[in-house]
């Protein structure tokens, strides 16, 4: 967690970042993540939703909770898990249709034999395999967020 926060700090020098912490699931990452960090950044929060009745690859929409204006801005996605990709490139072309100066990513935990985009992630936590996890902000149909380590979820 340090070194990833040190190399974003060296990054992004000068640069007064907006991070976009993406909920749920990054709360307690981004917590952990921005209090390691030492330069200056503005932190906005958004919550993405997919319409009921309709699969990860459904249609998505994103909701600002405090709306930073993202013109020139460089901003920081912070993401919990990146599993297909499909949640974080929907949230991408919204963000860069902003117009900011530029737009990356910091996720906690990736899958990438589940992904399904060209483009790698900026900043990778931990690369994991294709299995199901909980805890440190993941939940399991509502519980498991408040676990203070992360756990695969094994079928009963
Ligand atoms: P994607 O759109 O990349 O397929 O899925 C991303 C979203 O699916 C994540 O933000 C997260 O909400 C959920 N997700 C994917 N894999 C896992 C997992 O292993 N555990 C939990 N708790 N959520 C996951």
């Amino acid at each position: 967690m340090t070194n990833l926060a040190s190399k974003i700090d060296k990054d992004y020098h000068n640069q007064n970042p907006v991070l976009l912490v993406v909920l749920n699931g990054a709360f307690i990452f981004a917590a952990d993540l921005v209090r390691r960090m030492e330069i200056p950044l503005q932190l906005d929060f958004l919550r993405i939703s997919s319409y009921a009745g309709t699969s990860s690859t459904g249609k998505m929409e994103e909701h600002f909770l405090w709306r930073i204006d993202l013109k020139n801005q460089h901003v920081l996605i912070i993401e919990d898990i990146v599993d297909t990709g499909h949640t974080l490139h929907h949230l991408l072309d919204k963000i860069k249709a902003k117009e900011p100066a530029s737009v990356d990513v910091v996720c906690l935990l990736q899958k990438p034999a589940a992904y399904a985009y060209p483009t790698p992630l900026k900043y990778v936590g931990l690369a994991i395999p294709n299995e199901f996890v909980v805890g440190y902000g993941l939940d399991y149909e509502g519980l498991g967020r408040d676990l203070d380590s992360i756990y695969t979820l094994k079928p009963a």
